[in-house]
């Protein structure tokens, strides 16, 4: 059977065929032989009994006159069935009165039974039947049959089975061989188209379909399975090759990022989205005279100055929290000890989902950029100090000035003719002048300075501060002054009442033939809010829009429009001292906006004395 299993299908088809028409032949010609030889037996039977009933009744007359003659010539005649081996007539005291004999045969006459019998012996069949005369038994017959007929026809229909079971066997054998392609070939086909897949790896082979039936469905089947692989394995291939090429990208780019980092004169560094360090470059290595395990080991915050930890770490931790970039000035120390300053600025760097995947960051050394800041700060305060120290005492004689001048116009008035009247006016309006920019360069030098701790103030509150100051010139110039609610910010509530005071003085000074209309409001922008003051004035040029934030810069010199040129240098001070910035929107006769933005929390400023 195993071997039946590994064979072809083509010869498996044959075999069965084979052996189902052989086993069916067979099977039907045992049948018919052996339910022949069934009813044979039956007529034999009946044919015998028949016999010996005729054969009986001829014997009678010669039983009764005890003519031997007469009864052997009556079992003469049986002569004509060869297969009767033996008849004998016996008297009713079992003597033979006649007998026969096949020519040939061995005499051996049964004896006479008491009863009629018909049954199978080992000799034959053996009929005995009772001889009668007027229903009084007078004798018995006895005949004896040999089964030979029988084996003589078994053997002719064997013979006949056997060849018609070899004709058959020949004709399935030609008939199988023609029709066997019918099922074997699709299916041969099957097998080499996936042998052909197997081997090559080819997806683009497809199988023939020779039929309608299952196994045109199994090729179609096949087939389609092959298109499905096929359009699979190409997209994968399509995607390996994607991947392939993006690794190759991204190793492209890692490269070029080493080969940048470690030719650039600062100290690159890179760091997990958790904020530790991965990545140092050459220049830190050689800076901090460390290995690249040790900075990675045992932090980069080892090299800070113990003063710039603090501030240092926080907002570091503030910016991995929050993803904004990192900017801070530290001091780092170098291999020999010694510490200097460095810029460092560290940005997160975020994949196509928005998450940060790194933080690249570098530290420019500004020490001596740092150093010269310092003497440039000493030099500013002390310019500062002398600016303050000037202002200040040039005020009193200043003041001596203006009263002197009043005292002389008042008392010599009409002593004075008609120049030396205008000369003093001159003289009144010069000290006046004078006096008004000593303050504005006094307020302009304490602009800079922050006193004391910042809390949050009410801008709405510094507003109406501010607009108070500036009542007797809204009502002269009939100006209109709209605002919106305004928010707590963190600025000193001098500084800002400075700024309102001297854009909206602007907003009503700069004015068109129109009443003025003034709109303040404040906007959120991230951390920090933008305040907007809108005039519709006479605006001013784009091109001077910078300049006007320089000290004593002043677009309009005729008398119409008094003033020093300070005002809005005075208000970039102030802004910028808090880390905010002031800006200028504007065109010629459509009004101005300025703004200026004050962050939200209190920036990091050093209180100064100036
Ligand atoms: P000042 O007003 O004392 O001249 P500022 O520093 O306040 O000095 O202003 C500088 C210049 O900017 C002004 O001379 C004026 O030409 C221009 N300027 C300021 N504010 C406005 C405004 N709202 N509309 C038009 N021009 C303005």
């Amino acid at each position: 059977m195993f071997r039946l299993k590994n064979i072809p299908i083509k010869q498996k088809l044959m075999i069965i065929i084979m052996v189902t028409t052989a086993s069916a032949l067979l099977l039907s010609g045992v049948g018919i032989v052996a339910f022949d030889s069934l009813l044979f037996r039956q007529s034999l039977e009946r044919d015998l009994s028949t016999l010996a009933q005729i054969i009986a009744d001829n014997s009678t007359a010669a039983l009764a006159f005890n003519d031997p003659q007469s009864a052997s010539e009556t079992l003469a005649a049986l002569r004509a069935r060869p297969h009767l081996v033996d008849a004998c007539v016996y008297r009713t005291d079992g003597t033979a009165l006649a007998s026969y004999t096949r020519p040939g045969a061995r005499s051996a006459c049964p004896a006479a039974e008491a009863r009629d019998a018909l049954r199978f012996t080992s000799r034959g069949l053996l009929v005995s039947r009772a001889i009668l005369l007027s229903g009084r038994r007078i004798g018995t017959l006895v005949l004896l049959y040999d089964l030979g007929e029988i084996s003589e026809r078994m053997k002719l229909y064997g013979a006949t089975v056997v060849a018609v079971l070899l004709v058959s066997s020949l004709i399935a054998l030609l008939l199988s061989s023609m029709l066997r392609a019918v099922i074997a070939t699709p299916i041969s086909q099957l097998v080499r188209a996936t042998t052909s897949v197997s081997e090559t790896g080819d997806y683009s082979v497809r199988a023939q379909r020779l039929s309608g039936d299952e196994l045109g469905v199994l090729v179609d089947r096949f087939n389609g399975m092959l298109a499905g692989i096929q359009s699979r394995e190409s997209s994968l291939r399509r995607a390996l090759r994607d991947r392939e090429e993006a690794l190759q990208d991204a190793k492209k780019a890692h490269e070029r990022f080493r080969f940048m980092a470690e030719s650039m004169p600062q100290k690159i560094f890179t760091a997990t989205p958790g904020g530790e360090g991965d990545y140092f470059n050459r220049q830190w290595i050689e800076y901090t005279g460390m290995t690249l395990e040790q900075i990675k080991d045992e932090g980069w915050t080892q090299y800070l100055h113990p003063d710039d930890l603090d501030t240092t770490v926080e907002s570091w931790r503030r910016s991995i929290e929050t993803g904004e970039p990192f900017h801070a000035q530290q001091r780092v120390r170098r291999v020999d000890g010694v510490y200097r300053w460095h810029l460092c600025r560290a940005r997160a760097m975020r994949d196509a989902q928005g998450n940060i995947s790194l933080w690249i960051g570098s530290n420019t050394e500004i020490h001596e950029q740092k150093e010269k800041e310092e003497e440039l700060r000493q030099a500013n305060e002390d310019l500062q100090q002398f600016a303050y120290s000037a202002s200040h005492d040039l005020q009193e004689p200043i003041r001596n000035v203006a009263v002197y001048s009043e005292i002389i116009s008042k008392r010599y008035y009409n002593v004075l003719d008609s120049d030396g009247r205008q000369f003093l006016g001159f003289l009144t309006e010069g000290g006046r002048r004078l006096a008004t920019l000593i303050d504005d360069l006094l307020t302009y030098t304490r602009a800079g300075v922050i006193e004391g701790d910042l809390t949050a103030v009410d801008s709405s509150a510094v507003l109406q501060h501010a607009l108070s100051s500036l009542a007797e010139a809204i009502r002269e110039n009939d100006a209109s002054v709209a605002y919106d609610a305004l928010p707590q910010v963190c600025m000193g509530e001098s500084h800002l009442q400075q700024v309102f005071q001297n854009l909206i003085g602007n907003a009503l000074k700069y004015r068109r033939e129109d009443p003025p209309q003034i709109y303040i409001s404040a906007v959120h922008l991230g951390a920090t809010w933008r305040f907007s003051v809108r005039d519709n004035g006479i605006g001013i040029d784009p091109h001077y829009k910078e300049v006007i934030f320089g000290v004593f810069k002043r677009l309009h010199r005729d008398q119409k429009y008094s003033g020093t040129g300070i005002g809005l240098a005075i208000c970039q001070r102030v802004v910028e001292r808090y880390g905010g910035r002031i800006w200028v929107e504007s065109s010629p006769g459509e009004g101005a906006t300025f703004f200026f933005t004050v962050p939200e929390h209190a920036p990091r400023v050093q209180s100064a004395t100036a």
